[in-house]
């Protein structure tokens, strides 16, 4: 099954409008040529437009970090589906470990959330993996079925289409340890069997299951080069332009 690798950029809580214009202003050559892989940059909610303006036209495309279950009402600070959908946004971050640990996000709200933003249209990348502790306590593939058949619970088969998963080994995200490729290797593995277990075989030999946590120019060729790590979500190297497309053209083999 050919499955179309995807790197994403997952800027967290960095770049003003105008620092996150000149990122993909200078991005936006660098990467022009680059046609065997989908690129996706995640500013914040109040960059977005500035990085939808940017990167108009260009082989640059745009997602939210997070977005809310519902479609609209009282929710202080929150941001619909439809409010991205309308600001140009065609991807969005869901159940990033940063929101698990420090805002509470479960397994029933990242439900909560695909399910809205699949709705409106949005593609979703949803994130799972371990902690350390719960690697070194031999329970990584219980936390990750778990997070996946949680998380994925009611979805139509229909809307996989447009669901990618992240695996970011908790201990991974920004520490510079990265999980060895092998060892990645095997998790999207179990990952793309528990998504066959659930949804059948088509849907997960077409699903694409990026791989994040420090990953680098250095590093990804050999990650990406994985017969089930179909990408990256990629944290402190998306954050300036030449590290971010030399990780891009690593990971696709030039
Ligand atoms: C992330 O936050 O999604 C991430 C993978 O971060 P980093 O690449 O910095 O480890």
């Amino acid at each position: 099954m050919e499955r179309k690798v995807i790197i994403a950029g997952n800027w967290k809580m960095n770049k003003t409008a105008a620092a996150g214009k000149e990122l993909v202003e200078a991005l936006k050559p660098l990467v022009a040529d680059v046609t065997e892989a989908e690129i996706v940059v995640c500013p914040p909610f109040t960059t977005l437009n500035a990085v939808v303006a940017a990167a108009a036209g260009s082989n640059i495309k745009v997602g939210a970090q997070n977005v809310h279950w519902a479609e609209n009402g009282a929710f202080t600070g929150e941001i619909s589906a439809e409010m991205l959908v309308t600001s140009g946004v065609e991807y969005v971050i869901i159940g990033h470990s940063e929101r698990r640990q420090y805002f509470g996000e479960t397994d029933a709200t990242v439900n909560a959330r695909m399910k809205a933003a699949l709705k409106a249209g949005l593609k979703v990348i949803v994130c799972v993996g371990e902690t350390l502790e719960e690697r070194e306590g031999n329970k990584t593939s219980e936390v990750i079925g778990r997070q996946i058949k949680e998380g994925f619970e009611g979805i139509a088969a229909a809307d996989m289409a447009n669901v990618i998963v992240a695996y970011e080994p908790v201990w991974a995200i920004g520490t510079g340890k990265t999980a060895t490729p092998e060892m990645a290797e095997e998790t999207h593995k179990f990952i793309r069997e528990t998504v066959s277990a659930i949804f059948g075989g088509d849907v997960a030999g077409a699903l694409r299951i990026q791989y994040g946590g420090s990953m680098k120019p250095e590093n990804a060729r050999e990650l990406v080069a994985q017969a089930d790590i179909d990408g990256g979500l990629i944290g402190g190297a998306a954050l300036k332009a030449d590290s971010f497309a030399k990780l891009i053209t690593e990971a696709i083999g030039r």
